[in-house]
C-alpha cells in the first residue's frame, strides 16, 4: 500500500500491531472497516453470521458479486483487495457462539479495539461487559429511527464510562429510549431515542445517513488506534460520546442539519458493569 499521500497526517507503520475486531460486518460496520483499511490498519478479525442479500445493496459496501456470501468473508476479501498488507481472520458465526471472540477481547498480544456494529441490544451489552472486564477499548454506533442521525460511543479503559453507563446518563439528560422500529409513543422520560437501538440492519435510514455515523465511528476508532507519538497532526479527542443529527429532529433536541453534540460520559456510580 502506497501511503505517500497520507504520511504527513499519520504514520501507518504505527498501526502495524493494532488489531480491529469487528462485531458485525453489516451496513454500519462495513464502511468503518473500509476506511480503517485505507488508513493503515492491517490486522482485522471479523465476525458476522449473516449472508449478503439483494435487499442489502442499498446500504452495504459490498456489491452484487458478493450476493449469497457470508458478510465477514466477503468483507475480508474487500479489505485484502484494498490493502495487500492486510491480515484478516474471519469468523462466520454469531458472537455469542464464538469462543474466539471472548478470547480475542482477552488477548494481550496487541493493542485491540472492538468495533461494535451488532443489531442486537443484548449482544451490545454483552460485548461491553467483556470489553470492560478485559480493559479492551470499544467503539459502538447506533442510528436513530429513520436515519435522523445517530450516536457513537467510545469506551477507553480508565477514561470515562462504559456503554452500560449510557443508560443512566440518558435518564439524567431526559433522553428517551425506544426500539428502532417503533414510532414515538408520546414518550415518557424513561425512553431514549437512539440508545440501545437495533442499530444498522433493522433501522430504516439511507446509506448516506448511516454513512455519517460510520465515518464518525471510524474516526473515533482511528483516533484511539494511532499512538500519540508526535507524528499525527490531529489533537486527541476529548469526548467519548458524539450525537450527530443528519437533519433537524426536535425529539432529539437537534435543531440543525449536520449538528454534532459532544459529551464526556463519566463512569456512573451505579453502573453494574464498571461502577465502583
Ligand atoms: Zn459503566
Amino acid at each position: 500500500m502506497d501511503y505517500s499521500r497520507i504520511r504527513k497526517i499519520l504514520n501507518p507503520e504505527s498501526l502495524a500491531d493494532r488489531v480491529v475486531m469487528a462485531a458485525g460486518c453489516g451496513s454500519g460496520n462495513a464502511p468503518a472497516l473500509a476506511e480503517l483499511a485505507k488508513n493503515g490498519v492491517t490486522r482485522f478479525e471479523l465476525w458476522d453470521h449473516d449472508v449478503l442479500e439483494p435487499v442489502n445493496l442499498v446500504r452495504h459496501v459490498l456489491g452484487r458479486a458478493s450476493l449469497g456470501r457470508n458478510k465477514a468473508e466477503a468483507m475480508a476479501d474487500w479489505i485484502m483487495d484494498r490493502n495487500e498488507d492486510a491480515r484478516v481472520t474471519v469468523h462466520p458465526c454469531k458472537i455469542e457462539d464464538s469462543p474466539a471472540f471472548a478470547a480475542g477481547v482477552a488477548a494481550k498480544d496487541a493493542f485491540r479495539l472492538v468495533l461494535c456494529g451488532v443489531d442486537d441490544m443484548n449482544a451490545r451489552y454483552r460485548i461491553n461487559r467483556l470489553c470492560v472486564e478485559q480493559a479492551t477499548p470499544m467503539v459502538a454506533a447506533m442510528v436513530f429511527r429513520r436515519g435522523m442521525g445517530g450516536m457513537v460511543f467510545r469506551y477507553l479503559p480508565g477514561q470515562g464510562g462504559c456503554y452500560n453507563c449510557l443508560t443512566e446518563f440518558a435518564r439524567q439528560h431526559g433522553m428517551m429510549i425506544e426500539e428502532a422500529e417503533s414510532e414515538p409513543t408520546g414518550a415518557t422520560d424513561e425512553q431514549v431515542y437512539g440508545l440501545g437501538l437495533d442499530a444498522f440492519e433493522k433501522n430504516p435510514g439511507l446509506s448516506i445517513d448511516i454513512g455519517f455515523i460510520s465515518l464518525i465511528m471510524a474516526r473515533m476508532a482511528l483516533e484511539a488506534l494511532v499512538p500519540d507519538d508526535g507524528r499525527r497532526d490531529f489533537p486527541p479527542l476529548r469526548s467519548n460520546l458524539i450525537a450527530f443529527a443528519n437533519r433537524p429532529d426536535p425529539a432529539q433536541g437537534m435543531k440543525k442539519f449536520f449538528q454534532a453534540e459532544h459529551f464526556f460520559l463519566h463512569p456512573q456510580a451505579d453502573c453494574v458493569v464498571c461502577g465502583v
